[in-house]
């Protein structure tokens, strides 16, 4: 079995979405300074690193977090990669959706770039467009990574989000996927279990069985 750990790590100077707080990590007691444990305190905003938006980030009365069944963030997915488009349109979908796919994994040059590794924002990420977020509604999709901190470019987040939240569907930003290859996997996403919230970190994992 082959363990694609897709995460980001979480540590200070990351690079996070204009505006959202820095994650802050802080060693409140420490065995080099004279206590006898060492003890973190973290903060960070809910949308850092790898992380899912629940409903509610766009939904007035959406779900939050902790309501989003297990069975939608765990279970088979499909990597698709696209490393030549600027914007994943219903035409570079197409001939590479698996019919029938509840989960998608969109792997694009973001991850080959290696832009959610460096320390500065990079406002030109690949990213969805709002009708290919419709016609993967219409596909019965319920859960949609990527490897950028949004789904939508950067200026234009509203539709593509609402098109996919007020549906229902699931979304995982953040994804590192540098070297996945595209093809089928199992799904592990498991978000911080926080109450009423409309995003929070994940750490997800793809498994590709033996073959
Ligand atoms: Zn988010």
């Amino acid at each position: 079995v082959a363990i694609y750990d897709v995460s980001l790590t979480i540590r200070e100077g990351m690079v996070v979405w204009p505006g959202d707080p820095a994650p802050h990590i802080e060693r409140v007691r420490s065995i080099e300074r004279g206590d006898h444990l060492n003890l973190s305190s973290l903060s960070l905003g809910v949308h850092t690193g790898t992380h899912i938006d629940a409903p509610l980030h766009f939904v007035h009365k959406g779900s939050s977090v902790e309501e989003i069944p297990l069975e939608t963030l765990v279970g088979p997915a499909h990597v698709v990669y696209l490393p030549h488009t600027p914007l994943i349109s219903i035409k570079d979908l197409q001939p590479v959706f698996p019919t029938g796919c509840q989960r998608l994994i969109l792997h694009t040059r973001n991850s080959d770039e290696r832009i959610l590794r460096g320390s500065s924002f990079c406002q030109d990420f690949v990213a969805l467009s709002p009708e290919a977020a419709r016609w993967l509604v219409e596909q019965g999709v319920r859960l949609i990574g990527i490897d950028a901190l949004s789904i939508a470019s950067y200026g234009a987040g509203e539709l593509t989000h609402y098109t996919l939240l007020s549906n229902g569907v699931i979304i995982i930003e953040g994804l590192d996927l540098y070297q996945v290859p595209a093809g089928q996997y199992t799904l592990y996403c498991l978000p911080l279990k926080i109450a009423q919230v409309e995003g929070a970190p994940a750490r997800v994992l793809l498994v590709k069985p033996e073959e």
